[in-house]
């Protein structure tokens, strides 16, 4: 019987697993699909290989560069290209992001690149959150509420949204402030404004960019941790589908209900019924010597009801990193857009393909002519899960209590792993 099985091989998996291990612990990781990684995946492109989810981490507390190093990759961490992303607005033509900014919320609302993206008047509302106490708001559950009381329903809908859901997949209306933006909050009782809370936050961050790659694509980071799994002797069984769990092991999916016995269950999956994909990811790889020049700098968020662009996102990947334009060649590009599937279900292939090169090309305002694709995929990501409801005695770990993105849910996973350690010790 191991000391603990761990359920789910995806990101917050693999890194309990592996400080289990550390920590003493024999370990059984169980993961459903017949490949480790979950939302951290490789696929070939255009002859590319190339990230198929997750490509980038935030830089916030070092969490990711700190386990980065611990697996030997230190020295493949790479920052992007600090030419910023543009935004595609409701209406008009794209515009660079305001620098000043956190998640969208305006560090100065009357700075000219917020007004030229909101308008002057929702900038002037934006700006009357320096007239009011702090306290106004400040006990707001979601990020969409807090910044729309302090600074008015235009900085939300313009600047704020495009940016969450850029990053989170959901609207800044559901997405809990604490999750989102950690210490915005208490910034914003300390600082007096909203405006001055997002400055002193960012001048707290470390110099440099808030988020960071590695070269070689960021599903180094799932071979990394699966090699070091099985040094430290971990079982990992693929093709595992657990069906249930309790306080004292693991059932498994399957006529025969194998049962696997623990002193302790780590939860790192979505348990219940198979989701459909909320987002879909496609990639373009394109020859185009217009592109050189990375016409968007990184990439385009896009506003809701931008006419006639069904993508909510476009990373110009090889104009973010320098490493993938280098594998990548002369005039040799990699787009990514991302959909909400309900938005594109029911095309073929061919449509889906034809959809997102006229989005690249509306977008990155270049013409692409059909024969200049090399490559074209997509992929489906199930949504984020729900918070599941506590199981006595089984840890939660994972994006549905962490919050989506590879910092939060990896320090998550890390902090419940030593925590089941400390509370295991003779
Ligand atoms: C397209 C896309 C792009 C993203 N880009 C970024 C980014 O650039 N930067 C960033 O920080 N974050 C990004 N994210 C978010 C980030 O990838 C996730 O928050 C993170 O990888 C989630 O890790 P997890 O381990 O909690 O969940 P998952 O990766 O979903 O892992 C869960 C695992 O559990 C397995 N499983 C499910 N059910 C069972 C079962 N019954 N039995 C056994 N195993 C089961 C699954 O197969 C999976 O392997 C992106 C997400 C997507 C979808």
């Amino acid at each position: 019987m191991p000391d603990v099985v761990v359920v789910g091989g995806g990101m917050a998996g693999l890194v309990a697993a592996r400080d289990l291990a550390a920590g003493g612990l024999s370990v059984t990781l169980l993961e459903a699909t017949d490949r480790l990684g979950g939302k951290v995946a490789r696929h070939t492109v255009g002859g590319l290989e190339l990230d198929a989810g997750a490509e980038s981490f935030a830089t916030r507390k070092g969490t990711v560069a700190a386990l980065a190093a611990e697996l030997g990759l230190e020295p493949a961490i790479v920052q992007p290209n600090p030419a910023g992303a543009w935004l595609q607005p409701a209406t008009g033509a794209a515009l660079p992001l305001p620098k000043t900014a956190l998640l969208g919320i305006p560090g100065t609302p009357l700075a000219a690149d917020v007004i030229a993206v909101v308008g002057m008047r929702a900038a002037l509302r934006a700006q009357l959150d320096e007239l009011m106490p702090s306290a106004v708001a400040a006990k707001e559950r979601t990020l969409g509420a807090l910044v729309r009381r302090r600074m008015g329903d235009g900085v939300v809908d313009s600047l704020v949204a495009p940016v969450v859901i850029g990053i989170h997949s959901r609207h800044p209306d559901e997405l809990d402030v604490d999750v989102v933006a950690p210490g915005l909050r208490s910034a914003l009782r300390g600082a007096g404004s909203l405006a001055h809370a997002v400055l002193r936050l960012r001048d707290a961050a470390p110099a440099g960019t808030a988020v960071s790659g590695i070269e070689g694509g960021i599903y180094s980071l799932v071979e990394a941790l699966a090699a070091d799994l099985r040094r430290r002797g971990v079982v990992i069984r693929t093709g595992a589908v657990v069906s249930a769990v309790d306080a004292g092991g693991v059932t498994l999916a399957g006529d025969d209900g194998e049962r696997i016995d623990a002193r302790r269950v780590v939860l790192a999956a979505p348990l219940g019924a198979e989701t459909a994909p909320s987002i879909l990811l496609t990639t373009l790889v394109l020859e185009s010597a217009e592109l050189d020049a990375a016409p968007r700098g990184t990439g385009v968020l896009v506003a809701a009801g931008a006419p006639g662009i069904r993508a909510k996102a476009l990373t110009h990947a090889t104009a973010k990193w320098p490493w993938l334009a280098a594998l990548a060649g002369e005039h040799r590009h990699v787009v990514r857009l991302s959909y909400e599937a309900r938005l594109v279900d029911g095309l073929a292939a061919g449509a889906l393909e034809n959809r997102a090169v006229a989005d690249a090309s509306v977008l990155l305002d270049v013409p692409i002519p059909p024969g200049s694709v090399v490559g074209f995929s997509a992929v489906g990501w199930a949504p984020v899960p729900l918070a599941p409801a506590p199981i006595d005695g089984v840890t939660v770990v994972g994006e549905g209590v962490a919050g989506t993105g590879l910092a939060g849910v990896i320090a998550h996973a890390r902090a419940q792993a030593e925590r089941l350690l400390q509370g295991m010790k003779p």
